[in-house]
């Protein structure tokens, strides 16, 4: 049996960012000299900001005997289903989809992922037809392609589900994926849009490996429903496919997705979500407001977390940062011509020169015009501002952008500042595109973070739209035992894009679940 030790520490980050030097003030505080110990396993490192001088708090086991053999993995295996008796349809190939199509073979049963969007690696050359030639291809683009919305992003792990167990399975199976172990013990682990392409595609791998099936440029266009039976589904090609059961992971872009099942009289639902402008930042501003110190030297690019409750209009709303990405880039998520969205992701190491977050409001129920378009409420909402900002800016993928000092003060900005967002920025009165009241609740909220981060609210920043997807702005509902739809047998809404996620944790812990609730529903015969 192996025995440990476990210590705790707060360290200089000169220190705990050096191999040696950390291993040895680790042993020093275990009493130990180098030699004792067999191995020391890092478990956690968070940066603590709150005093004069960031620290570094890190949790580690020594160990002075061999340590323990699943530290290290491989942790699961994929067995075959080449001849497996069940099989079930996964639309999308997202964190849903693939982390469902995993679980699947785990259970014996075979996967067929159909995925509109092309494999990781020939998708790249849509993202930059789009940044370049401002080309956006509605089938391959940031949000649609192998590996979905999270390939060519800041691959943030984090998630406010408090599953731990579950969490620590997702990381897990991606750094046996290829994944930097680092995600297992940093406090907000990130793999990085560089990284993640190949971890992505090591996944697809897994899958067919085992004898899953996985077919990209395979758009599904119509369901088979059978009265209340959904038996397939029908691509773009005419194809008809049948299996057991579908696990439906299109995430929050597919409106083509949420027009088909209103088509077709499957129940959906209108959903709150949240709307805004992408701020960014010179990334030393942010450093030096949350570390105190002029230069970061080792310590990872500083982020932030804001959020403020804001009064327009008698109606209370919630502003916040959101999908905050230190040291990356702005870009271009729009998924059909002629609308212009924006997101943030940035590469392993966070090293750009821009720091650049989400600020959105969220927008209820109240906010959108229900009565006129029932469950597509809040996609014509976000629709409506999507395609105003791209009007605005010249219909291309240039996107419009005001100073934050300037938007502060109703004023419209005579010059922009270098930005990270490659098809550009053009001058535009935030106002024009957001309307009074998302508009109103924003300033509400920057004028309370100005007092939170000096320097935040200045025209040292600029604010680029829109934030819109920022969440699913329709629910497909399930029944919360059988993760089915409540009105149709053999379709399981899964991920984000049926509102049961959000972020890419907490999408592959739902394609988990939906894997999981497939065999059972299948097994008791739906
Ligand atoms: P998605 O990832 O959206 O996947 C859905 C898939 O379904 C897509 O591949 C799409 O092509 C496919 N599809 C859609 N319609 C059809 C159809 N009709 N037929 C076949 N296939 C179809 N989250 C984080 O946790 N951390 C981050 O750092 C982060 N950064 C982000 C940066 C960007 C630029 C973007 C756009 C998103 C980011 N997110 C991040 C959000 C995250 O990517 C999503 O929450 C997550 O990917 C949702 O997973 P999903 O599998 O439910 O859906």
């Amino acid at each position: 049996m192996t025995s440990s030790q476990e210590i705790e520490l707060l360290l200089t980050p000169e220190v705990a960012y050096d191999e040696l030097a950390r291993y040895r003030a680790l042993l020093d505080a275990a009493g130990l000299v180098p030699g004792q110990a067999d191995f020391v396993h890092l478990r956690k490192r968070s940066v603590d900001a709150r005093g004069r001088q960031p620290l570094v708090r890190l949790r580690a086991d020594i160990y002075r005997s061999a340590p323990p053999a699943d530290l290290f993995g491989p942790w699961f295996s994929y067995p075959s289903v080449q001849q497996a008796t069940r099989s079930v349809l996964i639309v999308g190939a997202g964190p849903a989809g693939l982390f469902a199509a995993l679980r699947a073979i785990e259970l014996g049963i075979k996967p067929i992922v159909l995925e509109r969007g092309k494999d990781v690696r020939t998708r790249r050359r849509d993202l930059a037809a789009l940044n370049k030639e401002h080309l956006v291809n509605p089938d391959s683009n940031y949000c649609f392609g192998e590996g979905g919305a999270g390939t060519y992003s800041d691959g943030k792990l984090y998630t406010r589900s408090t599953k731990r167990g579950d969490i620590q399975r997702i990381l897990r199976i991606l750094v046996q994926h290829g994944a930097t172990p680092d995600i297992l013990v940093d406090a907000h682990p990130h793999i990085g849009t560089n990284k993640l392409p190949y971890v992505v595609a090591t996944l697809r791998d897994s899958v067919l490996a085992a004898g899953g099936e996985v077919r990209f440029d395979t758009r599904v266009d119509d369901l088979l429903l059978t009265g209340q039976h959904l038996r397939g589904v029908v691509t773009n090609t005419g194809e008809e496919l049948t299996a057991d059961a579908v696990i439906l992971a299109t995430g929050h872009s597919a409106r083509d997705i949420y027009e088909l099942l209103h088509r077709r009289g499957v129940l959906i639902e209108a959903k709150p979500f949240a709307l805004g402008v992408r701020v960014e930042h010179p990334q030393q501003l942010i450093d030096q407001a949350q570390y105190r110190r002029q230069d970061r030297g080792q310590l990872p690019a500083a982020s932030y977390s804001l959020v403020h409750q804001t009064q327009w209009q008698q109606r209370q709303r919630g502003v916040f940062s959101f999908c905050m990405c230190p040291g990356g880039f702005i870009v271009p998520a729009a998924t059909a011509p002629g609308e212009v969205v924006v997101n943030g992701m940035s590469p392993s190491r966070r090293d750009s020169r821009f720091a650049n977050s989400g600020i959105v409001a969220a927008v209820e129920l109240e906010d959108m015009d229900v009565r006129q378009y029932g469950a597509l409420a809040g996609l014509r909402f976000q629709q409506e501002i999507e395609q105003r900002a791209c009007q605005l800016a010249g219909n291309t993928q240039v996107a419009p952008a005001q100073l934050l000092g300037d938007f502060l003060k109703k004023k419209v900005s005579a010059e922009l500042l270098e930005t990270s967002y490659q098809p550009g920025l053009v001058s535009v009165p935030m106002d024009q595109v957001l309307g009074a009241g998302l508009a109103e609740r924003l300033r509400q909220g920057f004028q309370n973070f100005g007092r939170k981060i000096p320097g935040y609210a200045s025209n040292m920043a600029q604010i680029v739209g829109v934030e819109s997807r920022t969440s699913s702005p329709v629910r497909i509902p399930r029944d919360r035992d059988t993760l089915q739809h409540p009105e149709v047998r053999g379709l399981f809404p899964c991920g984000e894009g049926a509102g049961y996620a959000g972020g890419i944790v907490s999408a592959a812990m739902d394609g988990e679940r939906c894997a999981e609730a497939v065999l059972a529903q299948v097994a008791a015969g739906l």
